[in-house]
């Protein structure tokens, strides 16, 4: 087996069969070589940003405190092309691909990025004319001057139950909308554009009476239209400030239909948590790679330790279930760039690209803190100090595993695109020929058993069922030659 490969972003990606011309990428990869590694870990190493609220003068500014390599270093991406590339190359496949080589060196810095894609979508989807007209040329731009964008949908009261939780109430005001409500987790605080979640006053107070908004950051005077009222504290992710956010009477665009917001949130969210899989399994490639550096050079009994039978097995094991959550992700981001266009009612294709995303999105990221954590074992007590790379990876992968929807989220709303959708019969069409048919008939036996069970059980007993069938279809998509 070839370790050398997981160096490079570009050659593990390439040798996994998913692109082939990627000098591009390569370019992108090798200023992080250079000069992105340094910047990214003094980011993580300095911690929260800080905040300036005030002016001199006392004027509300909310600027978020950047040092000017930070800003380099997040350039970067959006010049290389993590949003214009979508639009001028009419496909999603760039943009993924820079966010895959970016989390392998800063799994936060593809935060920013993704929730770009996920404004830029809507935008470019449900946006009026004039609306696109005056945003979306910003979000396009190949300079220093691109707006960047924002998802901002969880409340105090919480994420995954989004119906009863939000309580920011949108009123309308012309062709415009006025926003009030506090967000509390925020990512990419300081955006020039977010897409936010609220109800308008005579809305049912269920998921189904949320729409989804745009809120600039400056308003048409130009003032502030939203305010930051702090920045957290996190473990990780370290170069997205994640803040909560006020908004008072903040001006709004409604995005689609009112009635369909929960379908719009929904698409937000899928672009994020396929944006999630890659992430996370370029984190499990760089924590593999970490400790293939280390255990090549670290001496115990006489040889280096990667000569000993054991953990040369381990890695080789790793290598296996990388290269098959690789596939797993990767066909969440291949399906996705078929639907992605499609307003509801969606099409079947949508229901398989659905529950490929949850499981793509669940497997990956349970994958990379699993694989985090025992990095950090490989390295010995070198693993935990803060000196070295391995602690970050496995704090950034406690993240991954939360955010765009926990781990019982993604099962969940598995769960319920196959009782809905009979989504799994579409996955089972989709691996025929791959994976084994003894196999593919036993799982959708198994899957057809557990939605005839009564609801607390069919929940209660999931997980079993979902983590199986994610580990099929990830070992049957590395069958197939691409
Ligand atoms: C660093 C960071 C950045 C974030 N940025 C953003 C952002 O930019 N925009 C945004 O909108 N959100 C953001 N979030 C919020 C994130 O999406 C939520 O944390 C996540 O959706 C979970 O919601 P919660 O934390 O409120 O947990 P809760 O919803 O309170 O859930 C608590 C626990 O209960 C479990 N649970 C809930 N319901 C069920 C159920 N039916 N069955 C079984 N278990 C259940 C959950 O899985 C979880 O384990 C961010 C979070 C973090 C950590």
């Amino acid at each position: 087996m070839n370790f050398d490969v997981l160096r490079s972003p570009v050659q593990f990606i390439q040798q996994g069969g998913i692109s082939a011309n990627l000098d591009w990428l390569r370019e992108y990869e090798a200023w992080f070589e250079c000069e992105g590694q340094g910047i990214s870990d003094a980011v993580d190493r300095a911690g929260t940003p800080w905040l300036r609220m005030f002016d001199q003068l006392g004027a509300r500014v909310d600027e978020i405190l950047y040092p000017p390599e930070y800003w380099r270093m997040l350039q970067h991406g959006y010049r290389a092309g993590v949003l214009w590339r979508a639009v001028e190359q009419n496909s999603l496949i760039p943009s993924y691909l820079l966010l895959y080589a970016t989390a392998f060196y800063d799994p936060g810095l593809a935060c920013p990025y993704t929730v770009s894609l996920s404004t830029l979508s809507p935008l470019s989807k449900y946006g009026g004319t004039e609306l696109k007209a005056r945003f979306l040329p910003n979000m396009l731009r190949h300079d220093d001057r691109v707006w960047q964008g924002a998802t901002w949908m969880t409340e105090i009261k919480g994420g995954s139950d989004l119906g009863a939780a939000v309580e920011t109430e949108a009123q309308q005001d012309g062709s415009k909308w006025r926003l009030t409500g506090d967000k509390y987790f925020a990512s990419n605080a300081g955006a020039e554009l977010a897409v936010v979640a609220a109800r308008s006053e005579d809305a049912p107070k269920t998921v189904r009476g949320l729409s989804l908004y745009l809120v600039p950051r400056r308003g048409e005077d130009g003032r502030l239209n939203y305010l930051i009222r702090r920045l957290k504290n996190k473990i990780a992710t370290r170069s997205v400030p994640t803040g909560e956010i006020e908004l008072r009477n903040s001006e709004g665009w409604l995005l689609g239909q009112a009635e369909h917001g929960i379908y719009l949130i929904l698409e937000v969210l899928n672009l994020s948590r396929v944006a999630n899989s890659v992430g996370s399994v370029a984190l499990a490639q760089r924590a593999i790679a970490d400790a293939y550096s280390f255990a090549e050079h670290r001496t115990a009994f006489g040889r280096p330790v990667i000569e000993h039978p054991l953990l040369r097995r381990q890695f080789e094991e790793r290598m296996q279930g990388l290269q098959a959550a690789l596939k797993l992700a990767w066909e969440s981001v291949r399906l996705l760039d078929k639907v992605w266009r499609e307003q509801p009612p969606y099409s079947e294709s949508y229901d398989l690209f659905r529950l490929i995303a949850h499981l793509a999105k669940y497997w990956t990221a349970e994958f990379a803190l699993q694989t985090a954590k025992w990095a950090m074992e490989v390295h010995g007590g070198m693993g935990t100090l803060q000196e070295y790379r391995a602690e970050r990876w496995l704090r950034e992968a406690m993240i991954l595993a939360i955010w765009e929807g926990t781990s019982h989220r993604q099962m969940l709303d598995g769960l319920e695109v196959m009782r809905k959708k009979g989504a799994h019969r579409l996955l089972f069409q989709h691996l025929s020929g791959i994976a084994p048919e003894g196999q593919l008939h036993e799982m959708e036996a198994r899957i057809e058993r557990q939605l005839t069970l009564p609801e607390a059980d069919r929940e209660g007993t999931l997980e079993m069922l979902f983590s199986d069938l994610a580990s099929l279809t990830g070992d049957a998509l590395l069958r197939r030659l691409c």
